[in-house]
């Protein structure tokens, strides 16, 4: 357990959190007040990804991923075995989404957790922004109303793809910030595919179309 205090200066509760919150969202009992900045307080005192680190050198061909808010231990770690086949150079990982560090992602992952580069970002918008910053393109995997087939998608490097929460899907202020979104497109009746099948679908599709 970890002390941290309420970031509502209303408030300034001390309340202690256990490492298994480190992958949720955090909320002071007290008041509710919950937030990127006392995520970031829970991740950086466990040690779960140093929100502060800076992102690695990036190459102009680099492909990275960003995962918004996944809750799933399961998706996260299939997704990184799946970037380690793919090759892709980072993923960004935002919010509740679980790091490498989650006892429960090698089963998953098998490995890839350890040699996927990655980083954690409290919250997906400003991370989107930040590789903004370094010209690399936006795809949002959404289904959405701008959204074109993901097998019509011609997108040089770098990229950055966005996969949203498993049941929200890619936030809104992403989808605003992304250049472009890109949906895979369907037969059945269902119109979804898990998150971690749907992200496998979508890179390898990229990376064809290179
Ligand atoms: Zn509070």
């Amino acid at each position: 357990m970890i002390t941290v205090t309420c970031p509502d200066p209303a408030c300034s509760l001390d309340f202690e959190v256990g490492h298994g919150q480190a992958w949720r969202r955090v909320s002071c009992p007290a008041c509710g007040a919950e937030g990127a900045a006392i995520l970031a307080e829970v991740r950086r005192r466990f040690r779960t990804g140093d929100p502060g680190s800076a992102l690695p050198q990036m190459r102009d061909n680099s492909v990275v991923v960003v995962l918004e808010d996944l809750r799933s231990v399961h998706n996260v770690g299939s997704i990184l075995r799946t970037c380690d086949a793919f090759g892709a150079d980072l993923v960004v990982m935002t919010g509740v989404t679980a790091t490498p560090e989650h006892p429960k992602i090698a089963r998953t992952a098998l490995g890839a957790e350890q040699v996927v580069p990655w980083v954690w970002r409290a919250d997906a918008p400003s991370a989107v922004g930040e590789l903004q910053e370094l010209g690399i393109e936006i795809v949002a995997l959404e289904r959405t109303d701008k959204a074109v087939p993901i097998t019509e998608l011609h997108i040089g490097l770098p990229f950055a793809l966005v996969i949203g929460n498993e049941v929200a899907g890619v936030s809104g202020p992403v989808l605003a910030k992304a250049s472009r979104h890109a949906a895979i497109p369907m037969l059945g009746s269902k119109s979804s595919l898990n998150a971690s099948v749907a992200f496998a679908v979508a890179l390898w599709q990229l990376r064809s179309g290179l």
